[in-house]
């Protein structure tokens, strides 16, 4: 049911700041609805965020961490009770089903739980003081800064509290920027959090390039968190050069699945998680299943039992129907992209089957919506198989031994997740030789995360790690403050 158009402003010194310019969200399912407005905000209010940013931080920094943590989880608590709303509002100018709005709110919370729970331990390194023969040696964790947190529309509620979340309690202050394509309930999100903690700690502004650049090229700040795609991640690190910046960049993934010749087609639950690892969130994450490597003797009965269970799985259509698992692409940019994936695929001999039902044929023409497919018979190196589609469609493709299977696994410029799929003792042999920050066993993209574990990519999937005790670490950095008993070294002459 159509709304008000809600609208946001930018969050400066505490405020909310309106802004003259501004841009509207469109309902990704019905995109004559407006769902609401984010303000488009300047190079200059940009510039006062990072040093209202910078002024708070030595105050921030000098707080101690049990009342970081305290504000942390009255936020949390708050965040708790609106989620309910919160998450609607999500699937509204997102696309993404209900459902899965309401996943992505249920992981960050317990992300920023675990956060506050063990920020103490993996700090624990604050004012350690070690007495040894050469004296006393103090090691501590200093925040680092102002930090920029760029996040992108896959999962602005989650990519933005992985952030915010652990610079905050490990002592930092934040300039977040959300992607105009969800600006909405992450913008509702971080005033909440915003007013639990002191004025100026955190802070928000929207926009695009322009606004991108200054937050990650200006001299007062310390760290960028980004997460986004490799080839805006290329322009952020050259931004930054000039200042050399604290970095964590995660970025795109064009994440195989290598399905074993033992694994058993007939397992409906195994061949329904591949099917939910391929088509989550309309195919939309940084870490699914992209691409499938089927050994070729199952091949065919792989093939013919995964089209059961995708058929079974896949209902598209309004993403406030509870029946509905598959909701619209997020963006009509990203839906031709992916579409001109699929016409290129087709173009050079490809089969394209569809996939699922469409639960509602007057709003899936009206809105951008795309029925998932599955390609057959495309090239190794065909665009659909190397590139990141990010959107409702996968190849799969048979290989012949397991050599080759880790060879196209690994033949990417990319390596942020992966999956192995078949006997759990030979797929972890497997799984070593995988170029990836994650490799997961049976299962893969959400189902199988674990936010007590680092998350990362190698290659020109990122740098750093996000989630775990390394997520955290990674918002510190090291002090040593050296008393030595010898002041005076022997071989250098009176
Ligand atoms: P994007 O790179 O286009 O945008 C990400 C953010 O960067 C947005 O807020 C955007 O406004 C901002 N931006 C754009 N140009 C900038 C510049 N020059 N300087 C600073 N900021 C700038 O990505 P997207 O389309 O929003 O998201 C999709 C991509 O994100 C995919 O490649 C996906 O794989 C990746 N992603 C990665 C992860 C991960 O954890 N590795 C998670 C989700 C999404």
């Amino acid at each position: 049911m159509a709304q008000d158009p809600l609208v946001v402003h930018a969050i400066i010194n505490g405020e909310q700041v309106p802004t003259k310019r501004r841009y509207a969200r469109e309902n990704p399912a019905n995109p004559e609805e407006i769902v609401g407005y984010g303000p488009l905000n300047t190079q200059e209010e940009a510039i006062r965020a990072i040093e209202a940013a910078n002024e708070a931080f030595p105050t921030w920094a000098a707080t101690g961490l049990d009342e970081r943590i305290e504000r942390m989880r009255r936020a949390i608590a708050q965040l708790k009770e609106k989620t309910p709303e919160l998450a609607q509002l999500l699937s509204r100018e997102h696309g993404k089903a209900l459902y899965d709005a309401e996943g992505e709110f249920g992981i960050s919370i317990m992300w920023m739980e675990y956060a506050c729970d063990t920020v103490k331990d993996v700090l624990q390194d604050q004012d350690q003081v070690q007495e040894h023969d050469n004296g006393k040696t103090i090691i501590t964790s200093d925040a680092i800064g102002v930090v920029s947190a760029i996040t992108p529309w896959s999962y602005p509620f989650s990519l933005s509290t992985i952030k915010v979340a652990p610079a905050l309690l490990a002592g930092n202050t934040v300039v977040l920027k959300p992607s105009p394509f969800a600006p909405l309930a992450v913008t509702k999100t971080m005033e909440i959090i915003s007013k639990e903690f002191p004025p100026r700690v955190l802070n928000m502004v929207h926009g695009e390039a322009e606004v991108g650049v200054e937050l990650t090229s200006h001299p007062k700040v310390a760290k960028i968190a980004f997460t986004g795609g490799t080839n805006t991640a290329k322009h952020i690190m050259k931004a930054a050069a000039d200042t050399i910046k604290h970095m964590t960049l995660e970025l795109g993934g064009n994440d195989a699945a290598i399905i074993l010749p033992d694994f058993d087609v007939n397992d409906e639950r195994d061949l329904r998680r591949l099917v939910i690892s391929n088509f989550l969130t309309a195919g939309q994450i940084c870490m699914l299943a992209k691409r499938v490597y089927v050994h070729r003797s199952i091949f065919d009965q792989f093939i013919d039992n995964y089209v059961v269970a995708a058929n079974q799985w896949i209902r598209v259509g309004d993403p406030f129907n509870p029946k509905v698992t598959v909701g619209p692409v997020n963006n009509k940019r990203q839906m031709e992209y992916v579409q001109s994936l699929i016409d290129d695929a087709k173009k050079r001999g490809a089969k394209v089957i569809e996939l699922g039902t469409v639960l509602d044929e007057e709003l899936f023409e009206k809105g951008y919506f795309m029925r998932p497919t599955l390609v057959l018979g495309a090239g190794y190196d065909d665009p659909i198989v190397v590139e990141e589609q990010f959107g409702p469609t996968v190849p799969i493709l048979p290989y012949d031994d397991e050599e080759q299977a880790i060879q196209l696994a690994n033949h990417s410029i990319y390596g942020l997740t992966s999956s192995v799929w078949g006997d759990p003792e030979h797929a972890i042999r497997v799984a070593r030789r995988i170029e990836a920050g994650t490799t997961m066993i049976n299962t893969a993209a959400v189902q199988g995360l674990d936010v007590r574990f680092p998350f990362g990519g190698v290659k020109q999937s990122g740098i750093g790690r996000e989630y775990g005790a390394e997520g955290l670490r990674s918002y510190v950095e090291t002090h040593v403050i050296n008393v030595p008993k010898h002041l005076d070294l022997p071989y250098i002459p009176e």
